[in-house]
């Protein structure tokens, strides 16, 4: 299959090469059909080196990114994920195949039915999605092992680190509305620490705890 063909070449050729060295990782994004998260039309170009719209000025992230952010969750398999602008699912069902339960938040109702449509065809029903403002993430499924925001922000949201257990890992990009720096932040009994992962463009985080437009 043609598709097989590129994705296989994707993981060796963007990822693997690159440093991504998480097995699991680069074994869900071996075997999860990108092409079935964007349109028909840009099929084609799915398993190329770069975003692609999804409709509604928002993007499908960099293959790259996606691992990227994925590897740094140091996933195991029984966490509960966080994951706030679940966009075209995507990265939802990256997530899905490397924990036990994902919950997804999205702003744009059209954007979260099509992504629940695509998950449900690859059989991934451990993700709960919800239509709303990530940024004050998601009180009642409280705490996360991990918690991941696939939009840019300015200042991370406050509520998100209240959410996050203990010995928990939170991804996010924070910067301005064209670049961001992606952040690692890891809570523990000491405190929260910081870690710089690499830089990146994310479309805008809107809502109360992100931007106001
Ligand atoms: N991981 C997704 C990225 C989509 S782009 C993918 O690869 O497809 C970022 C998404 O965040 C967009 O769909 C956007 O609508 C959504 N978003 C922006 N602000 C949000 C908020 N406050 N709450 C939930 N989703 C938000």
């Amino acid at each position: 299959m043609l598709f097989d063909r590129r994705r296989k070449r994707m993981v060796e050729e963007q990822l693997a090469a690159r440093g991504i060295s998480d097995r699991r990782v680069l074994s869900a994004m071996a075997t999860t059909p990108r092409h079935s998260f964007v349109d028909e039309a840009l099929r084609e170009r799915a398993y190329d080196d770069h975003p692609l719209p999804i409709g509604q000025g928002q993007t499908i992230s960099h293959p790259y990114t996606v691992a990227l952010m994925t590897e740094a969750l140091e996933l195991q398999g029984t966490e509960r994920v966080l994951e706030i602008g679940t966009g075209s699912g995507y990265q939802t069902a990256i997530l899905a195949r490397l924990c036990a339960n994902v919950f997804s938040i999205e702003r744009i109702a059209t954007l979260a039915t099509r992504a629940r449509r695509v998950l449900d065809q690859l059989s991934l029903y451990n993700v709960a999605l919800r239509v709303g403002d990530g940024t004050i993430g998601w009180n009642a499924e409280a705490p996360f092992d991990a918690i991941i925001v696939t939009a840019g922000t300015p200042q991370l949201p406050r509520p998100l680190l209240s959410q996050l257990r203990s010995g928990g890992r939170l991804v996010v990009p924070i910067g301005e509305e064209d670049a961001q720096a992606l952040l690692r932040l890891r809570v523990d009994a000491s405190g929260v620490t910081e870690e710089y992962i690499g830089d990146c463009r994310f479309v805008k985080l809107l809502g109360r705890y992100g931007f106001a437009r």
